[in-house]
C-alpha cells in the first residue's frame, strides 16, 4: 500500500529535526524535493543516502502525473520543502490532492514551520489567527489589508526583508501608527530577534537597522 509522508524539515536550526522524520527519510524508497540541493545538503548532515526527484514550483504541474506515478509504484514516498512544511507557502498541494484523490494515504510529520513560533512568541492572542502567506505584490494587496484593518482576530504574513518597509507601512497607512505588530526575524538561527509594538516604532526601528534574513510580521487584531 503506497504511502506520502510530508516531513517538515528546519527552518535554520538543524537539531529542529524530529526522530520520527529522521526514521521517515531513512526508510522511504524515494524523496521529492523543492531543491534537491537544499534537501542533499540536510541529507548528508543526516548521513541519510536516498534517490531524490526535484518537486518544485516551476514544475509543479508539469510533472504531477508522473510524481503521482512514483508514489504510487513505492512502499513509500517523502516529500520535503528547503524548509519548514511543504504545502505552507511551498509546492505540495496539488501533489497532496492528486495522491488522496488517488487513494494514496497521505500524512503529514508535526514539525518546524514558520509561523506557528511567530504568533505563538508575539503574544497577540493565538488562540485564532489567520495565516495570509505572502502578500500579493499587486492585485488585491490594498483590499486584502484593508479586510485585515478590520479583523478582530491575529493575523500572520510571510515577508522578505527588501519588501518589509513597505510592509510595515502599508500596515500603518491602512491601520494606524498605533496598531501593534510584532517582526519574527531569523527564527531559530543566530541572529533570531522579535520587534514587537506600535508599528509606527517598529518601522522606525527597521528604518535604522535595515533587516536581513528571513520575516514573518504578526499583526495583531483590531482592539
Ligand atoms: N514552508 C515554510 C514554512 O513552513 O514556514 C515557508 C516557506 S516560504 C517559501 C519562506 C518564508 O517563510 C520566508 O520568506 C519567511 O517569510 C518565512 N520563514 C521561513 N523560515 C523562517 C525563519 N527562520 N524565520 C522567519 N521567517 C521564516
Amino acid at each position: 500500500m503506497p504511502k506520502l509522508y510530508l516531513v517538515p524539515t528546519p527552518i535554520g536550526n538543524l537539531e529542529d529535526i524530529t526522530l520520527r522524520s529522521i526514521r521517515i527519510l531513512k526508510e522511504c524508497d524515494i524523496i521529492f524535493a523543492e531543491d534537491t540541493r537544499v534537501t542533499k545538503r540536510l541529507l548528508q548532515h543526516l548521513e541519510i543516502q536516498k534517490p531524490l526527484q526535484p518537486f518544485h514550483a516551476h514544475n509543479e504541474h508539469k510533472s504531477l502525473k508522473s510524481a503521482v506515478d512514483k508514489v504510487a509504484s513505492v512502499e513509500s514516498a517523502v516529500l520535503v520543502s528547503d524548509a519548514g512544511t511543504p504545502g505552507i507557502s511551498d509546492p505540495g498541494f496539488l501533489l497532496i490532492r492528486e495522491c488522496i484523490r488517488e487513494g494514496i494515504s497521505v500524512e503529514c510529520l508535526p514539525g518546524p514551520t514558520a509561523f506557528v513560533p511567530a504568533v505563538v512568541a508575539s503574544g497577540f492572542p493565538c488562540d485564532k489567527f489567520r495565516y495570509e502567506g505572502f502578500l500579493p505584490h499587486k492585485k488585491g494587496r490594498q483590499t486584502l489589508l484593508k479586510n485585515i484593518a478590520e479583523r478582530d482576530i491575529t493575523t500572520i504574513v510571510y515577508e522578505s526583508p527588501h519588501r518589509l518597509q513597505k510592509c510595515l507601512a502599508q500596515i500603518e497607512e491602512f491601520m494606524g501608527p498605533e496598531r501593534e505588530v510584532c517582526v519574527a526575524r531569523e527564527i531559530t538561527k543566530m541572529f533570531e530577534e522579535y520587534q514587537r509594538g506600535p508599528v509606527s516604532l517598529v518601522k522606525a526601528h527597521y528604518e535604522a537597522h535595515p533587516p536581513k534574513g528571513e520575516i514573518v510580521v504578526v499583526i495583531s487584531g483590531k482592539s
